[in-house]
């Protein structure tokens, strides 16, 4: 009798997990074995600034699976077990119980790395004082939790204002903490373009939250707890900092394995998510993908993406033969009662891969006029002067705002121009939309400017 194939996964989290239950399904002979350094695996890290801000009370309901459902499916999930090295030479890796135990070496005939991403490394000085956080585990969570509730915090600073920064910061407002973000760029959210930020700066204003954007922080200052932030001139009083600058691929063990890095880190995998060494793949946010507009590699961690990586890598190992095409970095963030989304590419980025970009923006109601409720909605289209091809989208808004990106990523995805989203038949009830729904008119607006400015050019 032929012993069963052997599939080890690091990392036990959106890609992993996907990954492991994928080849699970397709193929029952597997021995699926995955590791997972934290204490939890199969959970929604994109709940956490929820749970922070009280709306989830309990950490068990980010948990999607424990290793006891998932053992009763036959894939063993080692939690607190941290791979250390990986051989892809000998098909090994070593592992240690973090649990005091010791360090073992374990075979693989298939190996998938979903190890995921880690907190940029500010460089801050006093990072490290009690009371400065990352967010990325319900570990991490929890031990923001905990320091507010074992002593009188009012003040709360986050430093970066990309969407986890402006999450927790959403947070600290509902647990009542008087919240300043810092942010180097001179606008939030750098995933949309400035004139969009403006709006959410104002809502975060609104709302009491200070923003001051285009300083950087200098220091973290405190005796034995975080106490003050030192940034361009200014002492900040804080009682908690949350750093939220980003994060990079945690690519420690395929680099230590010399598996090919791309630009921004990220592992380089093909469509199949196959990394370049045979009988290993690799998924989610420590893996660069392809932006299917400029078809150039992007590196954009999110969960949909780690889930959708996870489940491909899953299915060719179990032997099929799946493809993750690429993304758009569709993305939809709330932010205090503001919803926004993004889809494509901004005008920077357009304009950095080489497109000639118009963009047209029009603000307009998310219900009918007369139905009770309504609320204003600014969508902003932008495509490539001449042939109105579609590159991006960005909406904000009190409501309706998802549903609306999803339309034009869906548009993106089909390669449409602004013209042709203009004809899209989208649904209309006056509780939902106007009849003419804000991105219809967005693409009607968008369609003119790149054909009339076109048109100027030639007559030029
Ligand atoms: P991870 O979730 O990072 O999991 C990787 C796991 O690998 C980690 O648990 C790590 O402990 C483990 N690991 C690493 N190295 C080893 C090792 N050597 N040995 C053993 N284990 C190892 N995405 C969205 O699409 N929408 C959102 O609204 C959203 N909100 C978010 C909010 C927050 C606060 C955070 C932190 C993320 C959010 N994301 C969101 C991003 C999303 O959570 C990630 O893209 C997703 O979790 C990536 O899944 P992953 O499995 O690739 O990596």
């Amino acid at each position: 009798m032929s012993a069963r194939r052997r599939v080890v996964v690091v990392g036990g989290v959106a890609a992993g997990m996907s990954a492991a239950s994928r080849a699970r399904r397709l193929d029952p002979d597997l021995d699926i074995t995955v590791y997972e350094r934290s204490h939890f695996c199969s959970y929604s890290a994109c709940g956490l600034p929820y749970h922070v801000a009280g709306l989830i009370p309990d950490h068990e309901a980010l948990v999607v699976r424990t290793p006891e459902e998932f053992a009763a499916d036959g894939v063993t999930v080692n939690v607190h077990h941290e791979v250390m090295a990986i051989n892809v030479v000998e098909r090994t890796l070593r592992v240690r119980n973090m649990a005091g135990g010791r360090s073992r070496t374990e075979p693989w005939d298939a190996l998938v790395i979903a190890a995921g991403a880690r907190p940029a490394s500010s460089g801050i000085p006093g990072k490290s004082l009690p009371g400065v956080f990352t967010l990325r585990t319900i570990e991490d969570a929890q031990a923001i939790r905990a320091w507010i509730a074992a002593r009188d915090c009012r003040e709360a600073v986050v430093i970066g204002a990309g969407y986890i920064g402006l999450e927790m910061a959403d947070a600290f407002r509902a647990r009542d903490l008087a919240t300043t973000v810092v942010e180097r760029a001179d606008h939030v959210l750098p995933l949309v373009d400035p004139d969009v930020a403006d709006d959410i700066a104002a809502e975060l204003a609104a709302k009491g939250i200070d923003v001051v954007c285009g300083v950087t922080v200098d220091a973290i200052a405190g005796k034995s707890r975080v106490q003050r932030v030192l940034a361009g001139g200014a002492s900040i009083a804080a009682d908690i900092v949350v750093i939220g600058v980003g994060v990079r691929p945690d690519t420690t063990l395929a680099a230590a394995a010399r598996l090919p890095l791309g630009p921004d880190d990220g592992i380089v995998v093909d469509e199949g998510m196959r990394t370049g060494v045979d009988g290993v793949w690799a998924a989610g946010d420590c893996c660069q993908t392809r932006h299917l507009l400029h078809g150039g590699p992007s590196y954009v961690p999110l969960g949909t993406t780690a889930n959708k990586q996870g489940r491909v890598a899953g299915a060719n190992v179990a032997g099929g033969d799946e493809r993750f095409a690429g993304v758009l970095g569709t993305a939809v963030v709330k932010v205090c009662e503001l919803e926004v989304g993004r889809t494509g590419l901004g005008e920077q980025e357009a304009a950095n891969a080489g497109f000639d970009v118009v963009s047209a923006s029009v603000t307009h109601l998310s219900r009918a006029g007369y139905y009770p409720g309504h609320e204003q909605l600014r969508v902003k289209l932008l495509a490539e002067r001449g042939s109105g091809r579609l590159l991006g989208g960005q909406i904000v808004g009190r409501e309706g705002v998802a549903k609306r990106v999803d339309v034009i990523a869906a548009a993106l995805h089909a390669g449409a121009t602004a013209a042709e989203l203009e004809g899209y038949d989208l649904s209309y009830a006056p509780p939902f939309a106007p009849v003419w729904d804000p991105v219809l008119i967005a693409a009607r607006k968008t369609a003119e400017a790149a054909t009339a400015r076109a048109r100027l050019r030639e007559a030029v």
